[in-house]
């Protein structure tokens, strides 16, 4: 049993410090992103996560912008992504160089624990990328010309961002790719478009793909057991009618790993010990071990910076205690 994150979490810009820093902000290449992105892996790594991601931090964290920046075809406007014309590839990779800031991290303090480590939690550590699904950002812009239809501009952006995760898998380390679909659950999307669209997205890569749909499944689990991926994340912290709908329908889940959402990342308070503990060991008993990853229902970076590292610490603390 693993832990990761879902992605955001709660980080400050700083301003530049050190000579070199100042430096760099003279000439413009002064990265204050970069710094926040070192400073939530070492968070993650410090409250014991083993799966380590960058925190999705640029463009303030929103999971629409960070990529629709890039893509030919898409514009943001007013702070709303804005489709101009046919949506093409980025010209330049996206995350490839923030997962690797986020893995040289984990880099650094691997070789500093060296000595409090086992070989099998060394070999646990890793990085994941996290990118936002075809349906989400689709549903999240505005279509302005060239598409008449949502559906269209869906799998279009499918095709052209298979490209960025091309990239990652060829220029990055990362363990897996979770690619984001939050619209899935609120009932807006059509999910014979949205699954149709993952399979064009992920089309050979070979590198495991999750998908994390936050919200209540009870509409959407037959369509989540169904998708060609390995690992499906999931909230039930947060949403106890998940947990029924995943127990009633276990045996369609058969052959995934589940991202088991086990802390309410709705609520700025550190979760309970004993109900999150006992959650988690439902899981356990339907799921097994190996085929969990216990995580936050959601990401975290709303939060208090406090209180989202002590939830983080509270739930690796009750994996260990599963684990030994
Ligand atoms: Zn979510």
């Amino acid at each position: 049993m693993l832990t990761t994150v879902v992605g955001s979490f709660p980080f400050k810009l700083k301003t530049p410090n050190s000579f070199s820093d100042k430096l760099k902000h003279v000439f413009g290449t002064y990265d204050p992103y970069k710094l926040a992105i070192k400073d939530i892996v070492t968070d993650e790594l410090n409250a014991g996560i083993d799966i380590v991601c960058d925190g999705g931090v640029r463009e303030n964290m929103n999971m629409i912008n960070i990529f629709s920046r890039h893509m030919q075809g898409m514009k943001i406007e007013d702070g709303t992504t804005v489709i101009k014309s046919k949506i093409l590839p980025s010209y330049k990779d996206i995350t490839v160089d923030d997962v690797n800031t986020a893995k040289r991290v984990l880099d650094d303090y691997l070789v500093k624990n060296e000595n409090n480590l086992t070989e099998d939690e060394i070999s646990n550590k890793g990085v994941k990328a996290v990118v936002t699904g075809p349906s989400t950002m689709i549903y999240a812009s505005r279509i302005e010309s060239f598409y008449k239809n949502k559906d269209d501009a869906i799998f279009d952006y499918a095709h052209a961002f298979n490209s960025e995760l091309k990239a990652i898998e060829e220029k990055t380390e990362a363990k897996y790719i979770q690619v984001d679909e939050p619209i899935w659950s609120t009932g807006v999307a059509d999910m014979s478009v949205a699954s149709e669209a993952i399979d064009i997205l992920i089309d050979g890569i070979d590198l495991p793909i999750a998908i994390h749909a936050c919200g209540d499944i009870s509409e959407i689990y037959k369509v989540l057991a169904n998708l060609n991926v390995d690992i499906l994340d999931l909230e039930f912290a947060g949403n106890s009618n998940n947990f029924k709908i995943f127990k009633n329908n276990i045996s369609k889940f058969k052959g995934k790993k589940i991202g088991f959402g086990c802390l309410n990342s709705a609520v700025d308070r550190v979760d309970d010990k004993y109900s999150t503990g006992d959650l988690i060991s439902k899981a356990i008993e339907i799921i097994g071990k190996d085929n969990l990853l216990l995580d936050p229902d959601c990401g975290l970076g709303k939060l208090s910076h406090e209180n989202a590292f002590k939830k983080l610490q509270l739930m690796c603390n009750l994996k260990n205690e599963f684990n030994s």
